[in-house]
């Protein structure tokens, strides 16, 4: 079976074990997002589809109700006069803003307004008008009247004829058209303030005469009212005159053809031009132009509508007729409905089914053209607002050719949910909704599958959380075993080499083959040091054997620092003179006592120095110093050898550490030293610490607390 090393097998495990489950929950859960997503877009999907049937139903219900209304009026008003049809009609019109206009369609070529005032009709479609039938003895006044006016420009007389004529005559029309040429004979004879009169009363109870090119005396007369005032200076009243024949054209009195509209509109728009561009000085223009600009407006919103009616009349005819004599869409509904395109406008056309003509053939058919911007304005805007009013649902309506109609307050944009048309596709917008572009993050983290995500993230924390710990733990592990292996051989080694040399010397003197006496005193240093060293590496792990138990029972007493140092120094030095060191002592005079496990602190001293002499390389000087700062003992022991490398300073003091570098690798130790020291110096309240640079030498600094005065006395 493959081995592997243990790290790499306890890790694996974990990944087995915990990483593997943890991924394939967190791909559940991602996948429960995924389908919690799913739902949530079915639901708005579903949500789409109800909000358009309700909006499609709201206007196909609105178009029925106007649709009905507008049978209704029809049905009722069969039998009536043209008059009163228009009448009632027109009031329809009013009532329901939505009805553009009501047609009828009599066969494939003709269309019919009956309710429609239009600022003209098309050129031509005037009936003629017949003169009117007069008595014998006006028609002579008037002859005679006419030969005095235009062959002997004799004006008073052909005046007194008219005069006459207009006292005989009876019926409006007669007498308008004698009024008139009265008025114009008035002014020929420069008599402008009778012509005036005569106008003004012409315009007051003849206004809807017409005279043979189909001119209404009321317009006619307004405009010669105008410019007689002009004549005889007076501004004020021609303006009046001009706006009065304007608002009368814009207003639909008159029913004129689209060449006299044009005429007369035009010449009478010069005249308030006119007078405005060049004002009499007491005259305020403020409110008549004004009123002249709005109904300017008005001319142009009424020649859009007219407009579109006359092409609509023309055109529509032969279409409408080809659609509804096909077969009948669905005999269920009471209108058909249809979008008509003529030139650039495009209608929308509802015919009325209950006035078929298989049931009213005199009558033709009927059908009403809706308006299509009201339908959008009215309707289907206040019913988007009401029905997709959230910020969130987006919407548009577009028109046939895909341009916007409609759009929600936030632009739409993504996929569309619902796109529907109206019923009968009427009008032929579509409806559409849409949703944003999916994105499971802001999904995960907003809505309510947050949960979701959080949970993962805990997951995941605590996945890398659990596998920090675990390599942690397994590598403190791995390294403590690998120290205890290295210090049982350590320690080994530590044991057996001083045995052999200690051995050998004593064979070697037991035997008696050392000649002279200095060698055997050298090989009696060299026994007592090796023994020395043995005893106390044998002291360091039980004494740290002991208090790791807890073991270790510390005696104070009161201890003479200075003296002890001296002691211990002295053994050491005569341990160590035959290598060369030196070991300096400094001591601080009249040093106090302190209370110290003497044993142990000689112990933690003899460490020290036996370190900085391990340590030593070329140099042999070692210096030892005590002294007092403020509240503390301070015992130095400072060499000047191989020094420590920064990163292990921190870690001389730990169990089982050995620096890493070969020149300490080259000394024996079993990285239990320091240990002891600092677990000793704690045990006395105390503190230790190193300083040191590599190359240079290292200093190790023990401070001890000093007893308090009154301790002191008591001691
Ligand atoms: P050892 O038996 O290895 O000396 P110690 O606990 O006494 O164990 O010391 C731990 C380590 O600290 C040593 O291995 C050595 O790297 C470093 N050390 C201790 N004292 C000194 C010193 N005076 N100079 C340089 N390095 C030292």
């Amino acid at each position: 079976m493959l081995r592997l090393p243990k790290r790499t097998r306890i890790i694996l495990l974990f990944l087995l074990g915990i990483g593997l489950p943890s991924l394939i929950l967190g791909y559940l859960a991602f996948r429960g997002v995924q389908n919690d997503q799913a739902l949530i877009e079915k639901a708005r999907i579903d949500e789409h589809r109800r909000m358009t049937e309700q909006i499609v139903g709201l206007m196909d219900e609105k178009i029925g109700a106007v649709e009905h209304a507008c049978s209704e009026a029809v049905k009722d008003s069969q039998g009536a006069t043209d008059e009163d049809l228009a009448k009632r009609l027109a009031s329809l019109i009013d009532e329901h803003p939505l009805v553009e206009q009501v047609f009828m369609l009599k066969g494939p070529d003709t269309v019919h307004f009956p309710a429609a005032r239009f600022l003209y009709i098309r050129d031509g479609q005037r009936s003629s008008i017949a003169s009117p039938k007069r008595p014998s003895s006006i028609a002579s006044l008037i002859q005679s009247g006419e030969r005095w006016e235009f062959q002997e420009r004799n004006y008073p007389q052909a005046l007194a004829a008219y005069e006459q004529a207009v006292e005989q005559s009876a019926g409006d029309d007669s007498k308008g058209r004698l009024l008139n040429a009265v008025a114009r004979v008035q002014k020929k004879s420069a008599l402008p303030q009778d012509a005036i009169s005569t106008y003004k009363k012409i315009a007051a109870d003849f206004g809807r005469v017409t005279i043979s090119d189909g001119l209404p005396l009321g317009l006619a007369a307004r405009l010669e009212l105008g410019s007689l005032c002009r004549e005889t200076e007076d501004d004020s009243s021609a303006l009046e005159s001009f706006m009065d024949a304007y608002t009368s054209l814009v207003h639909r009195e008159w029913t004129l053809e689209k060449a006299q509209f044009e005429l007369f509109a035009g010449r009478v728009k010069d005249c308030i031009h006119g007078i405005i561009s060049n004002p009499p000085p007491d005259l305020d223009l403020q409110s008549f132009k004004n009123d002249f600009q709005r109904l300017e407006e008005e001319e142009k919103e009424q020649r859009n509508r007219t407009e579109r009616s006359l092409a609509f009349e023309e055109k529509a005819a032969a279409d409408l007729e080809a659609k509804i004599s096909g077969p009948e869409d669905d005999p269920s509904l009471s209108a058909s409905r249809l979008t008509l395109d003529i030139g650039r406008q495009s209608y929308l056309v509802s015919i009325l089914r209950q006035t078929d003509r298989s049931s009213d053939e005199a009558n033709g058919v009927w059908g009403i053209i809706l308006d299509a911007d009201r339908l959008r304005g009215d309707i289907l805007g206040p019913a988007l607002l009401q029905y997709a009013s959230s910020k969130e649902t987006s919407w548009a309506v577009k028109a046939r050719d895909g341009s916007t109609i409609l759009t929600s307050e936030n632009s739409p944009t993504g996929t569309v949910t619902v796109r529907a048309n109206f019923v009968s596709n009427f009008p032929d917008w579509s409806l559409e909704f849409y949703q944003p572009p999916p994105r499971l993050l802001s999904t995960f983290l907003l809505s309510r599958q947050g949960v979701y995500f959080y949970m993962f993230l805990l997951i995941a924390g605590i996945l890398v959380f659990g596998l920090i710990l675990t390599v942690r733990a397994v590598s403190r592990e791995l390294e403590l075993a690998r120290m205890k292996s290295d210090f049982v051989s350590t320690i080994s080694h530590e044991f057996k080499s001083p045995l052999t040399s200690i051995r050998q010397l004593a064979e070697m003197l037991h035997s008696g083959r050392v000649p002279s006496e200095e060698r055997r005193r050298e090989y009696y240093d060299v026994l007592l040091e090796q023994s020395e060293r043995l005893s106390l590496l044998t002291e360091n792990i039980l004494n740290l054997a002991r208090i790791e138990e807890g073991r270790k029972e510390f005696v104070f007493e009161k201890t003479d620092i200075g003296a002890l140092l001296k002691e211990i120094v002295t053994s050491i030095q005569d341990r160590v003179r035959h290598e060369g060191f030196s070991i300096e002592l400094e001591i601080k005079k009249d040093l106090p006592s302190i209370k110290a496990d003497r044993v142990a602190l000689a112990q933690v001293v003899t460490n020290l120095i036996d370190n900085a002499v391990k340590y030593s390389g070329e140099s042999r000087r070692i210096i030892v110093r005590a002294s007092e700062e403020s509240a503390f003992l301070t015992i130095a022991v400072k060499d000047f050898g191989i020094g420590i490398k920064k990163e292990d300073l921190d870690r001389v003091f730990e169990r089982f550490f050995r620096g890493g570098d070969e020149l300490t690798r080259t000394v024996k130790g079993s990285g239990l030293g320091l240990t002891l020291v600092k677990e000793i110096v704690e045990a006395h309240d105390g503190t230790v610490y190193a300083e040191s640079e590599p190359g240079k030498g290292s200093a190790f600094f023990i401070r001890l607390p000093l007893p308090r005065d009154e301790e002191q006395q008591d001691a």
